[in-house]
């Protein structure tokens, strides 16, 4: 079949792949509709990967999909031919401890859609566990369904800062997972939303999400802008979302006595942590690897209306302009958040 293969660093191919595609007793088949084009897609194409996850050998890129199921296994109860579905990536071990203790996404041995050497889904169609493929609400479009695989970054990242009705969060980057972590927040209960970054564009787009206050770093001070807006306490929460070595150290500073701090972003390089910081106000601090246990709730919050992602989706390709898709994202104009790429139906 024709798939999106990234060959090695810097060059990438649209062209024929043998892909195993048996279909188990568990499994379904699902052809392909939109695939999100990620960070991490984009990260692998221009260097390759960070350890532990490099790139040796051809791999098909895209793991933020939606899609149509063609072929359901014998086995499968709750799903039908022709349901529109979006799909978790990652597929653990299901007798493993991590799995027994619902730590699923730190299996060891979880295979992970275009994470080294395990095929992406930039492809026309896949073989994928009924288990890890959730019908999309009637409401719920195909570009949005490719979008639940971000979201569950920061619906998990929601549940770690245990949020309680009412709090006040600072996320720290309006990229595509700020975005996303913001918008998991406001949903989970937070009042409003100080959202920062260097991109005015971005955090223009981020101000019309919901409360959101969009503070610009390279002019305005987060902590003189988190303090007027709670009475001199601090945010409750802290969302680490740029990756950013430079803002990452600054996660405590906005943050009120006991409140919570959660690292999202992936840093490319180790990262300056300010311990003192972090003791004086006796920090809870979170860290978040991929998700579990939480599409069935982002696809509901889709379906209530209490999400809209649409905004965010801020680009398409076609399929036949998938390395084209891929130039664009790897130099992303600033008013850009998510470009997806549509396959042929
Ligand atoms: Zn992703």
């Amino acid at each position: 079949m024709e798939a999106l293969v990234l060959e090695k660093v810097k060059e990438l191919s649209l062209r024929d792949i043998q892909l195993d595609e048996t279909l188990g007793p568990h499994d379904v088949r699902i052809a392909l509709h939109t695939v999100g084009v990620c960070g991490s897609d984009v990260h692998y194409y221009q260097h390759g990967g960070t350890e532990p996850f490099i790139v040796k050998a051809p791999m098909v890129l895209g793991h933020e999909a939606s899609g149509t199921i063609i072929e359901v296994g014998a086995a499968v109860k709750h799903l039908q031919l022709d349901d529109r579905v979006c799909m978790e990536p990652g597929i653990p071990d299901p007798n493993s401890q991590a799995t027994r203790l619902g730590i699923y996404n730190l299996d060891p041995a979880v295979t992970f859609w275009a994470t080294p050497p395990i095929h992406g889904v930039l492809r026309p169609t896949v073989v994928h566990p009924a288990n890890f493929t959730f019908k999309l609400p009637d409401n719920v479009s195909f570009a949005e369904g490719a979008m639940v695989e971000p979201l569950a970054v920061g619906m998990h990242a929601a549940n770690k800062a245990a949020i309680k009705p009412g709090d006040v969060a600072v996320v720290i980057g309006a990229g595509p997972i700020g975005m996303v972590t913001a918008l998991a927040a406001l949903a989970g209960g937070c009042s409003r939303i100080i959202l920062t970054d260097v991109q005015q564009p971005k955090l223009a787009l981020g101000a019309t999400l919901g409360p959101i206050t969009p503070v610009n770093v390279a002019e305005q001070s987060v902590i003189e802008i988190t303090a007027e807006l709670t009475g001199g306490w601090g945010a409750d929460i802290v969302f680490e979302c740029s990756g950013n070595g430079r803002a990452a150290a600054t996660i405590f500073e906005p943050l009120c006595p006991g409140g919570r701090a959660v690292f999202v972003g992936i840093p490319g390089a180790p990262i300056a942590y300010p311990v003192l910081a972090a003791q004086i106000k006796e920090a809870r601090v979170e860290h978040v690897f991929r998700y579990a246990h939480v599409y069935p709730r982002a696809l509901a919050l889709m379906g209530s209306g209490k999400i809209d992602v649409n905004p965010l989706i801020t680009d398409k390709f076609t399929f036949q302009d998938s390395i084209e898709a891929f130039d664009y994202a790897s130099h992303m104009p600033p008013a850009s958040v998510k470009v997806q790429i549509e396959l042929p139906q």
